[in-house]
């Protein structure tokens, strides 16, 4: 039976190191401040941005949201962006996608200033990440890593096999798992034989929001197992990308969801906010 590893706690501990942090900042005079924009009123979203302000709140960050009609033009968002870029009060902009179609999200990306990227999506900040310079990590993969070394999961020469190669999720968690010396290999939609490769894995990172993906026969004795996925089932619950309940009679490690890799994600939001305010001051 595996054990679980338990996000929920170890963001708890991450948040309050990190709300210490805040109290030293302030009585320096730095207000860390997070800038949140959306477009568009899509449901996710706001429960993403809904849960982000409210953690910004409990560790005592401030968190100014920049709400925008669907109808919004791209023009209108790149000035926004521009303004928060050149505002000292402001220590982290973070564009929740999805967006419409007629923005270039790319393009936002780019333009949020490489300071200030606390989601670690401009490319600057990917290509430091891949040459092993100081940069703002993804945080759901940063998250991860921090999740593998709590529990002294050892990475190195180990096979790794990431499912998805999303630009959020799948593409930095190859680099994070290369920098852990892990020997990494991924899979999409087009890869033949999948279960063959994740049953060559001491490590599995499934992030490919497919409901119970993953299953008992397709993995190795003792893999660790680190499950991305939320996906929403048709009787309102939420499951990973792997089959929780089989897949843990055969893995060492397990991450729930939710419970694991979700509140992670957060967490390393508050951690790059709270790095940037040290560093912009
Ligand atoms: P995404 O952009 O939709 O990417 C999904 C990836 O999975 C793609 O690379 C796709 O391959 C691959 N894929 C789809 N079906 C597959 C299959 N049957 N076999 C192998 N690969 C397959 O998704 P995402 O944004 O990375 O998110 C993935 C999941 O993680 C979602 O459930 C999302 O809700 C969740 N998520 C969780 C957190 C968190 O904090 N816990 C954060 C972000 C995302 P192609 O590239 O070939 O299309």
């Amino acid at each position: 039976m595996a054990e679980i590893i338990n996000g929920k706690e170890v963001a708890k501990k991450i948040r309050k190191e990190l709300k210490e942090e805040v109290i030293k900042l302030k009585e320096k005079g730095i207000n860390p401040k997070l800038a949140v924009i959306m477009v568009g009123d899509d449901p996710g979203s706001q429960v993403y941005v809904r849960n982000k302000s409210k953690a910004c709140e409990k560790a005592g960050i401030e968190f100014e949201e920049y709400l925008f009609d669907a109808n919004t033009s791209e023009e209108t968002l790149l000035e926004t962006i521009h303004k928060l870029n050149e505002d000292f009060s402001v220590h982290g902009i973070l564009l929740q996608s999805p967006v419409p179609k007629h923005i270039n999200i790319n393009k936002a990306f780019r333009t949020i200033s490489p300071e200030k990227d606390v989601d670690g999506f401009n490319p600057i900040n990917v290509g430091n990440l891949s040459i092993g310079e100081d940069a703002f990590i993804s945080c759901t993969p940063y998250g991860i890593i921090k999740l593998l070394e709590e529990y002294n999961i050892e990475t190195e020469g180990k096979s790794a096999v990431i499912l998805g190669r999303s630009n959020i999720v799948g593409k930095p968690m190859i680099q994070c798992m290369l920098n852990k010396n892990a020997t990494v290999t991924v899979c999409h939609s087009r890869t033949k034989n999948i279960d063959e490769v994740i049953k060559r894995a001491d490590i599995v990172i499934a992030a490919i929001g497919k409901p119970k993906f993953v299953k008992e026969n397709m993995i190795k004795d003792g893999a660790v197992i680190i499950d991305v996925g939320i996906n929403r089932l048709e009787d309102g619950t939420i499951c990973g990308d792997v089959d929780f309940d089989a897949v843990s009679q055969k893995a060492s490690y397990i991450t729930p969801v939710p419970g694991g890799v979700g509140p992670m994600t957060i967490a390393m939001l508050l951690n790059n906010v709270v790095k940037s305010a040290q560093k912009l001051k």
